[in-house]
């Protein structure tokens, strides 16, 4: 079976700047790590490949820094690894992301049985390219999995996590999934796979490699264009109401918000 596992590179920081002109995030030279929710992806993808044999590919999009996330994917144990990049995927939207990445996967030699996300990234944390990339391979998803019950050629059953209890879903494959950090423990990689990730070829493959379209990717391909980004004031603390006993209070209270029109 072949797993591919789908990473971002994320800030290591709060403290990112945005770059003015496209109101994206700057992301070249600033110290980045493993989006924290991949990391169960990645640990998700080799236990699976334990458990039923086969290859595990880790794929992202990014800039060209983006390689150091996948040696570290590799030096956990994944076998394979592709970096997206291209000036033209900068400053892609959810959408854009999702389509330069479904474009890749249907590229891949070996053809994907079960994609791996995590559930969101640190920095945009919409949650959306996952199922965006399951609807763009017109494949079965399901978000939230916490645990995979079962799973073989052509079929997977797995655990939902709601907020109340889960689901058991069953999927027939090829299929995607988005995973919660309840999945699994991410092993620690080993001083051997340190080394042999070091020496790993790692695929570069730009738009004309995955035959994007160009009006589909990038800020061109993005319907969602940054208009504003900026620092929200800080919270100012709330109007503390005072009185003799908590009548007068609560009268105080109901004056002030009828005079709001809250009321
Ligand atoms: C502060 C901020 C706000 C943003 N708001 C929006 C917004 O409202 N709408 C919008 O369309 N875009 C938004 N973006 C852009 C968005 O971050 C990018 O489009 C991004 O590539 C994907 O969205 P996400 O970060 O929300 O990822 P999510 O959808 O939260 O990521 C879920 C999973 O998808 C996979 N994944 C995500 N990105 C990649 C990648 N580059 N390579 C490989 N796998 C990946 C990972 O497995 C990840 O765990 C925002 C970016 C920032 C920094």
């Amino acid at each position: 079976m072949h797993f591919v596992v789908c990473i971002k590179q994320v800030p290591a920081t709060t403290s990112v700047q945005i770059d003015p002109k496209t109101g994206t995030l700057k992301r070249e030279g600033v110290e980045s790590i493993i989006n924290p929710f991949d990391e169960y992806a990645i640990e998700e993808g080799i236990r699976l490949k334990e458990r039923v044999g086969g290859i595990t590919t880790v794929i992202t999009m990014g800039p060209p820094q983006a390689e150091q996330a996948l040696r570290e994917a590799l030096s956990r144990g994944c076998d394979d690894a592709i970096l997206l990049t291209d000036r033209s995927f900068a400053g892609a939207d959810t959408w854009a992301t999702s389509y330069t990445l479904s474009c890749a996967i249907k590229m891949l030699p070996e053809p994907a049985d079960l994609i791996i996300c995590g559930k969101q990234a640190s920095d945009g944390d919409t949650a959306q390219v996952g199922p965006s990339v399951a609807e763009m391979l017109d494949i079965p998803h399901v978000a939230y999995v916490r645990k995979i019950v079962d799973i073989r050629p052509g079929y997977i059953k797995v655990e939902r996590m709601l907020e109340d209890g889960v689901d058991v879903l069953e999927m027939s494959l090829p299929a995607l999934i988005t995973v919660v950090k309840e999945i699994n423990t991410p092993r620690l990689p080993t001083l051997k796979g340190m080394l042999a990730a070091k020496k790993k070829q790692i695929h570069v493959w730009n738009k004309e490699t995955i035959h994007a379209e160009t009006d589909k990717i990038g800020l061109v391909g993005s319907p969602t264009q940054v208009v504003k980004v900026f620092t929200p004031p800080p919270r100012l603390g709330g109007e503390r109401i005072t009185g003799a006993d908590a009548k007068e209070i609560a009268q105080k209270l109901i004056q002030k918000l009828s005079s709001h029109g809250i009321i």
